[in-house]
């Protein structure tokens, strides 16, 4: 009998750890990964793959056939770091001052190599093709789509990614189907006041207080507007107006985020704040002007392909090693662009520390690499099989 994933990963651990560490100590921003890109492709084309580089930007795809002719599944990692000052004081600590992979993509980087390693030792197993999706721009919900309109979700049947989670025991993998992530979108409110001396209000028509009013009626939107059983954010980010103590200035803007996990209350926000602003203001006399720049759809699991990755799971690592999620999360992740394309799920891969995601403390946790790997190697051979049923 050959080996499980599990001992194979095992086995690749000190090679995906060395490879993690590397790319730590190297990271690059959103859209710039062009060291880590190289890096990736030169490993896969030294595990005798064909990678394709420049995909959607820095992506890159590798396609793992195995022995067997059938259906195509996806695994997908992120590349790309933050823009965060390093305050881990690790040996392999980022090499760039203000450039941090603090999200742990390096982790997942590494992991979908190791993954790929396995994968391409085991073609034997496989009964169709493992597509591997190494994504840039995730941190700006860039990239996925720019990949997807390269094509690399043509001929997918279904995809998966795992994200390292802080606040999970290390190597315990967590998921549910439905909704995990939600979507965001960002604003822009510029109000149009009257500029006055400070000493007389009345001949002004104040942008900063009436900018208050419209952060403070924007509340009701999520408390009075939307069903209290549905999810929904809004939060200011930016408030800019003024420039001395003594004058009311003309104008004020606001940005801020709003997220759902809905796509009936992501379509519904940005009409009820839009309205909330243009009330606010014509009530007091100012002008308004609102834009809305649409971001990311939530990331919504299929409930039969996250069943067969909590299943793989299960057998590959033992059931202690899968729990239910019961609550998703509302920050964003653009995962949920390919699952336009094909249904699948996005897993949470505990990593155990307590530097919580995008933090200057933060560091993958290479105790999780074993189970990641073993988790994405398992979930590809099994949802191949289960893609080729007819
Ligand atoms: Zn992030
Ligand atoms: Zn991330």
């Amino acid at each position: 009998m050959s080996d499980t994933w599990l001992v194979r990963a095992v086995a690749v651990e000190p090679w995906a750890r060395d490879l993690r560490r590397r790319i730590h100590s190297n990271p690059e921003l959103s859209g710039l990964e062009r060291e880590t890109a190289a890096l990736v492709a030169e490993t896969l084309a030294a595990l005798g793959l064909s990678p394709r580089t420049g995909v959607g930007g820095h992506g890159v795809v590798c396609d793992i056939g195995g022995e067997a002719p059938g259906p195509m599944v996806a695994l997908r990692a992120d590349m790309d770091a933050l823009p965060i000052h390093e305050a881990t004081g690790l040996p392999y600590a980022s090499q760039r001052p203000g450039v941090m992979h603090a999200c742990g993509h390096d982790g997942h980087t590494a992991m979908l190599l190791g993954a790929a390693s396995m994968l391409a030792a085991a073609r034997d197993r496989l009964r169709g093709t493992v597509r591997l999706v190494f994504q840039p721009a995730e941190e700006t919900v860039a990239g996925a789509a720019a990949m997807c309109a390269e094509g690399v979700m043509e001929g997918v049947s279904a995809v998966f990614a795992l994200h390292g989670w802080p606040g999970i025991d290390a190597g315990v993998v967590a998921t549910k189907s439905g909704a995990v992530m939600a979507s965001t979108d960002t604003f822009e409110i510029a109000i149009e006041g009257r500029g006055s001396h400070g000493a007389y209000p009345h001949l002004s028509r104040d942008p900063i207080a009436i900018g208050a009013l419209v952060v403070t009626a924007a509340q009701q939107i999520v408390a009075r507007r939307i069903d209290p059983l549905e999810p929904a954010v809004i939060t200011f980010g930016t408030f800019h107006a003024g420039t001395a103590t003594n004058i009311i200035p003309a104008a004020a803007t606001l940005t801020g985020t709003m997220r759902a996990l809905s796509p009936a209350v992501r379509e519904a926000l940005p009409r009820l704040l839009e309205e909330t602003a243009r009330g606010v203001c014509a009530s007091q006399g100012a002008g308004c002007s609102c834009t809305i720049r649409a971001g990311v759809d939530p990331v919504v699991n299929d409930a039969e392909w996250t069943a067969l990755a909590v299943e793989a799971t299960r057998s590959e690592l033992g059931g202690e090693w899968i729990a239910e999620l019961h609550t998703p999360s509302m920050g964003a992740e653009d995962f949920g662009v390919y699952l336009r394309h094909a249904p699948g799920a996005f897993l949470r891969l505990g990593i155990g520390n307590e530097a919580v995601g995008h933090d200057c403390k933060y560091d993958f946790n290479d105790g999780a690499l074993v189970h990641g790997m073993a988790c994405m190697a398992s979930v590809a051979e099994r949802a191949l099989e289960a893609a080729a049923r007819p």
